[in-house]
């Protein structure tokens, strides 16, 4: 069984639940709700919906309806959509901070695709290595930014440590692991690192509550943040994931544990809720449990 020792998150915290609507949401995205509300409920803290709409070639308003519609379901939100931030709505806030990144350290333009990096990767003799790591190659060029260009910013080598609430001390090397970090894409999206980065710092987000599979991205976000002027980082908490029978992650193609397709069979929101807690160790059996009662599951 999980047990999070609540003294060390910040009192009241404010935290997110941060879904991208490029699919329906399934019982993983429930697992992060139930951690993220049941935190929230235990600490007397706040959730904000936050919709991660960055792609916009991926985005649809058809999966952000129904996902607050499934969160207004489930319990957990109420006005839903009126209470809701959108990353298409800040838009200029990641231009603006791009700017601010530049004038730190160079910001450039980059013509690699991920296949020209997977095969200076294997070129280099790392293709082995856990991500994508960017080998640097447009940095000395001198690209004028233009449409069908990337963005990156060069990272310095230095290391990031955070106490996750969870999994206890991390120490992430950025530049080892991914690289001089994409900004912006080829198609013009701002990325997601940039985008969390600055909206957990523009929205006063002292907690991030996620699943596990994102933790590789926090010393990065971290870096990022403080380079954007964030004095301390959020307090991170990385939660187990759900995985399918086959050890996989749990993913929105799998339609079996869709949230759409377990309203569609009869079953109850407390229900979805309390497998969801169960399968991410907050329970030693699946028993229903109210939205309003997550919080006893940290307490
Ligand atoms: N939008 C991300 C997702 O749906 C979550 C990002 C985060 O919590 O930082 O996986």
């Amino acid at each position: 069984m999980q047990r999070i020792d609540l003294s060390r998150v910040p009192p009241r915290p404010i935290t997110r639940f941060a879904p991208s609507p490029t699919g329906y949401l399934h019982l993983g995205h429930v697992a992060n709700a139930v951690w993220t509300w049941g935190v929230a409920q235990a600490t007397g803290g706040q959730v904000l919906l936050r919709i991660e709409d960055h792609d916009r070639g991926r985005s649809r308003a058809q999966y952000e309806r129904a996902i607050v519609e499934d969160l207004e379901w489930l319990g957990l939100v109420r006005g839903g959509q009126r209470r809701m931030l959108r990353q298409s709505d800040q838009e200029r806030a990641y231009g603006r901070a791009v700017l601010h990144l530049g004038r730190q350290s160079p910001v450039y333009a980059c013509q690699c695709s991920r296949a020209d990096i997977a095969a200076q990767m294997r070129a280099d003799g790392v293709a082995d290595h856990e991500e994508l790591r960017y080998p640097g190659t447009c940095r000395a060029l001198r690209l004028a930014p233009a449409d069908g260009l990337g963005l990156r910013v060069t990272l310095g080598d230095e290391a990031v440590e955070f106490d996750d609430l969870r999994l206890g001390p991390q120490r992430q090397v950025p530049a080892q692991q991914c690289g001089d970090l994409l900004l912006r894409d080829a198609h013009g999206n701002w990325t997601y690192q940039l985008c969390v980065a600055v909206d957990d710092t523009r929205q006063g987000v002292h907690l991030v509550i996620r699943g596990e599979d994102l933790l590789a991205s926090t010393g990065r976000q971290i870096m990022l943040a403080a380079r954007l002027g964030r004095k301390e980082p959020p307090r991170f908490l990385h939660h187990p994931l759900i995985h399918d029978p086959e050890g996989r992650k749990l993913s929105k193609r799998d339609g079996s544990t869709g949230v759409r397709e377990l309203r569609a069979s009869g079953t109850t929101p407390e229900a979805v809720l309390g497998e969801a807690a169960f399968r991410t160790g907050l329970s030693d059996e699946p028993r229903p449990i109210a939205p309003d009662q997550l919080g006893s599951l940290f307490r």
